[in-house]
């Protein structure tokens, strides 16, 4: 080997993803004109075990990453709502505004020795609260 890898941490999904977040712009470089963003996520795989919802806010201040790992502990997948939400926080109202969608899990489940798709669905809706006029607090 005449090239050593030295990022150890990010040859993990999870390293890789901790990795970008601190990489990514905050939310009022990225959507100026928004005041508030929310996500909630429910999931649903099917089985009698459902994971807990889960709900973030973003305010201004935050940074703007919108991937989240599955909440299945084997699995390898993510959610990257990276997309979804560029298009409704860039989207010119100034009403909130809102959308839904269903994305399914496209990793793998680690199992003794073999890995299974995962089939974990999230329910997500996201809303953005746009700055009212007012809120010009950088002048
Ligand atoms: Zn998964």
């Amino acid at each position: 080997m005449t090239y050593a890898r030295k990022a150890g941490a990010l040859e993990t999904r999870q390293g890789r993803r901790q990795h970008d977040f601190v990489r990514a712009s905050l939310m009022r470089q990225l959507f100026p004109e928004v005041a508030e963003l929310r996500i909630e996520i429910e999931f649903d795989d099917g089985s009698a075990w459902v994971p807990s919802p889960q709900s973030f806010s973003y305010f201004p201040a935050a940074r703007g990453f919108f991937r989240f790992a599955c909440p299945c502990h084997a699995c390898n997948g993510e959610f990257d709502l990276t997309s979804s939400v560029s298009t409704l926080a860039r989207a010119r109202s100034v009403k909130p505004r809102s959308t839904r969608l269903e994305v399914t899990c496209e990793g793998q489940r680690a199992r003794e020795n073999e890995s299974v798709g995962c089939a974990m669905r999230a329910r997500v809706s996201i809303s953005a609260i746009a700055r009212s006029p007012d809120d010009d607090d950088e002048g």
